[in-house]
């Protein structure tokens, strides 16, 4: 089994690779690609907000590539160098995503609510959760006493690696959702030239199959220190 899991985890990170390869290539070719309308990132992005009665989010222009997200602490969207005042057909479809975002935010949708929630325990528990569960293992097998404190700590960062992979699991469905909402937007609202909608799908696809590989690669880490840290403890009896 743990080679197994071993295998996995590195079929995983190569795929990942591939997959952030496709992603770059994908938005490469479709910024190219005019959207064949007048409209371009930002104005899509302000007629969703009309549509949607948002009136207090704004939009940003952030320095780089592929840095385009939503922050609701800040109640902006940020559009890359490739997307801000851009007309491609990349840029549109990345920008109506990240209005996916706002959208679940301003209508508080459940899924989108568990995601912010699960945020701040997420990032400690993926800062503290390996630490505690190698530590614990490692601790408890060097241990001479028959006191198994240090597997249960090793327990500890199992559950909080648990919640880690928690918070990339309720990413799947928000950023699935995002881009549902910013594809119907733009063939509503005709963002993008009929004959080039294509594009703007293969664009949202690629980058949504990046969150799948994120969370496909926090289950195998939970799985691997959790059979670690269990063989740990049943050798120890
Ligand atoms: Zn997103």
């Amino acid at each position: 089994m743990d080679s197994i899991l071993y295998l996995l985890a590195i079929l995983v990170c190569i795929i990942s690779m591939i997959i952030q390869f496709w992603l770059k290539s994908t938005v490469k070719k479709w910024s190219k690609v005019d959207s064949g309308t007048e409209y371009d990132a930002n104005a899509a992005v302000a007629q969703m907000f009309r549509e949607n009665d948002i009136l207090d989010v704004k939009i940003a222009h952030q320095d780089g590539e592929l840095t385009d997200c939503y922050s609701p602490k800040e109640r902006t969207i940020f559009l890359s160098n490739t997307s801000y005042n851009k007309n491609s057909v990349a840029a549109i479809a990345v920008a109506a995503h990240e209005c996916g975002h706002a959208i679940q935010d301003s209508k508080q949708t459940a899924i989108y609510q568990l995601r912010q929630a699960l945020t701040v325990p997420a990032s400690f528990c993926s800062r503290f959760g390996m630490i505690l569960a190698i530590g614990g293992f490692l601790l408890g097998s060097a241990a001479q006493s028959g006191s198994n404190l240090w597997f249960q700590v090793a327990k500890i960062g199992v559950v909080m690696y648990f919640v880690v992979f928690l918070f990339y699991l309720a990413m799947v469905p928000v950023e699935v959702d995002a881009s549902r909402r910013g594809l119907e937007a733009i063939k509503k609202n005709g963002f993008i030239s009929a004959d080039k909608i294509k594009g703007a799908r293969k664009v949202l696809t690629a980058a949504g199959s990046t969150y799948v590989i994120s969370m496909t690669s926090a289950f195998i880490t939970f799985l691997r220190i959790f059979m670690l840290v269990n063989r740990g403890r049943s050798r120890r009896r």
